[in-house]
């Protein structure tokens, strides 16, 4: 059995990981596993922009930090924790300009300072952008910092389980995907950085790498799950593929159309209109489109042709490129026909009410990013708020950490007791998967998303969530058998898609299990039966356990802070 052993181990070289390692690689020996080349996480696919209250442009020149963090609070339906939001808005701007230092080239106004574009729920254009190439220009800054500061990369490693002796973390079982190998990585911080689990829906724009392994990892470890029930669904998907169209499509300008060639979003949002938060125009799309006023029942259009040829060229050419390779139609010319799709997990690992940010009830298991639910999004995130947390709170954990000093481990017989029986249970269940019999995980992964996409999906009633609740146990039941071609080590990407699903299913299930809980409309979770918000009940976090007899659902306070709840119009 190998063993590494570090000072912190980060897992996920996503903004959020490597933002975390940089600032560990100050002092520490750290390493960062990744089970994808850092590069191709899915946060170099971000293309709208990050917020900061830099206050750039004229229009958003009166713009500070405590109007962000109402926008975010006032677009999270309350459920956000209003602690963690102020402190990611005070640290936006500071967080942007390290990134400008660092040498991010951003799209710049005439006076050369950061360009900011308007976006949905926000009071000012408050959204840095680098055309819309965002995040991988964000990415690749800070994977070359990470080099320069000689961060110790385990490249196309995967995280398999977390390692723990009583309650506190002690290293990860992970296996080295060229060669099949089981490797021990030995520390008393885990870092939990590695993104949203979109996948587990079918319609979606998350890379296909994005399937909660560490919320799975840390669920089975018995860290509960906090509000799962609530899934961004982004308005603008392209129809055929569900690929990302930016909301900065819709921040430079463009409308939405349904068949009647009306701006439907005066309907839901007169004074917003197409720039209303995600949920309300996803849902303002979905109607239009159930009640026949789409094309062909699945889409409506995206216009962007009176922006003219030089705006799209510039501002939007990411968008452009996509439009042409994936649909065949021109942008500049002709409207893009879009439909809502998953795209962002506002729940995730569970934070401690009382402890310090990003810090789980398992001790010394950290998470941080689109991973973890620390709440700044609450029931519905604004577009460009992402990119932010990632960046603050990765350096935010770094420095905590660094202050704490060393982790102390438990005694080695203990740990290498606890790390065998990781390895030996591993083992034992490759063994139980079968190379000749039972459903192959691609069809268990397709059965899953399409549960998702058409039961727990924008609307939302009981009896959906309950068939959802029961063909999903069936379907983890089946995983229980399920078949892999060969049991070969070596690149075997029957075992790791097998592992991916094994964590995916179990997140599926809390989802559906929350969203049945929630009786009542928040956010981008909206109950038909249900269709309106109750404070009185559950203006609460919800916690999912893991327990022998199934799942456990307890609740958890929010914070709530200056901002007075009010109803929400846009
Ligand atoms: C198409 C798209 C566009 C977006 N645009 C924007 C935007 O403009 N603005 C904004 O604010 N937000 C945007 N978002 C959201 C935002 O990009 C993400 O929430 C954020 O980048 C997530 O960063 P992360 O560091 O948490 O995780 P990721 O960037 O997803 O990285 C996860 C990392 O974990 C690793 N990992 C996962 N599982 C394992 C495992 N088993 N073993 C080892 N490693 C593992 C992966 O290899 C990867 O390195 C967008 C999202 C999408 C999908």
């Amino acid at each position: 059995m190998k063993v590494e052993k570090f000072d912190a181990i980060v897992v996920g070289a996503g903004l959020s990981g490597l933002r975390a390692a940089l600032e560990l690689s100050k002092k520490w020996k750290v390493a960062v596993i990744s089970k994808v080349h850092p590069v191709r996480s899915h946060s170099g696919a971000a293309q709208g922009g990050i917020n900061a209250s830099l206050g750039n442009t004229l229009e958003g020149k009166d713009d500070t930090a405590e109007r962000h963090a109402y926008d975010t609070v006032y677009g999270s339906d309350y459920l956000a924790d209003q602690d963690v939001v102020q402190f990611m808005c005070e640290e936006a701007p500071k967080i942007v300009i390290e990134f400008e230092s660092m040498g991010t080239p951003f799209s710049r106004l005439d006076s050369g300072l950061i360009a900011q574009r308007p976006f949905g729920g926000a009071g000012y254009p408050r959204t840095c952008y680098a055309a819309d190439k965002t995040g991988h220009a964000l990415l690749h800054t800070l994977y070359e910092q990470c080099i320069r500061k000689e961060v110790i990369f385990f490249d196309e490693f995967f995280l398999i389980d977390l390692i723990k002796v009583d309650d506190q973390i002690t290293g990860i079982l992970s296996m080295d995907m060229a060669t099949g190998e089981l490797i021990i990585f030995r520390s008393g911080y885990v870092i939990l950085a590695t993104g949203g689990f979109g996948r587990t829906y079918k319609r979606s724009t998350n890379a296909i790498i994005n399937t909660g392994d560490g919320v799975g990892a840390a669920f089975r470890a018995g860290v509960p799950m906090q509000d799962c029930e609530f899934v961004q669904f982004h308005p603008t998907t392209l129809y055929g593929t569900n690929i990302l169209i930016t909301e900065g499509a819709r921040g430079e300008g463009g409308y939405l159309f349904n068949n009647k060639k009306e701006r439907f979003m005066k309907n839901v949002a007169s004074k917003a209109m197409e720039l209303a938060p995600r949920d309300i125009v996803a849902r303002a799309i979905e109607t239009e489109i159930q009640e026949g006023r789409g094309f062909e029942n699945a889409y409506v259009h995206l216009d962007l042709t009176h922006l003219g040829a030089e705006r799209i060229k510039e501002r939007l050419p990411g968008i452009r490129e996509i439009c042409i390779d994936f649909a065949g139609i021109d942008p500049i010319n002709e409207p893009i026909p879009v439909q809502p799709g998953q795209h962002y997990s506002m729940g995730g690992i569970a934070t401690k009410f009382d402890g310090r940010y990003c810090e789980t009830p398992l001790a010394g298991l950290y998470a941080v990013g689109e991973t973890a639910s620390i709440s700044v999004h609450g029931a519905n995130r604004l577009g460009g708020n992402s990119l932010l947390e990632t960046s603050v709170f990765g350096r935010y954990i770094g420095r905590l950490l660094l202050e704490k000093g060393l982790a102390e481990l438990p005694s080695i017989d203990k740990l290498e007791k606890a790390e065998e029986a990781a390895f030996t249970g591993i083992e034992d269940l490759f063994n139980q998967w079968n190379t000749n019999s039972g459903k192959r995980p691609v069809e268990i992964r397709d059965e899953m998303g399409i549960v998702l996409d058409t039961k727990v999906g924008v609307f939302r009633t009981e009896i959906a969530l309950q068939e959802a609740c029961d063909q999903l146990a069936a379907l983890q039941k089946e995983f229980e058998n399920v078949q892999i071609p060969t049991s070969e080590r070596e690149f075997n990407f029957g075992i790791l898609r097998n592992l991916e699903l094994r964590n995916m299913i179990d997140i599926a299930a809390v989802t559906a299990y929350a969203a049945l809980w929630r009786k009542e409309s928040r956010g981008a979770h909206s109950r038909i039966d249900y269709p309106t918000r109750n404070d009185k009940e559950y203006l609460v976090h919800s916690l999912v356990f893991k327990t022998e007899d199934g799942l456990m659902l307890k609740t958890k306070p929010v914070k709530l802070g200056k901002f007075e709840i009010k109803e929400r119009v846009y």
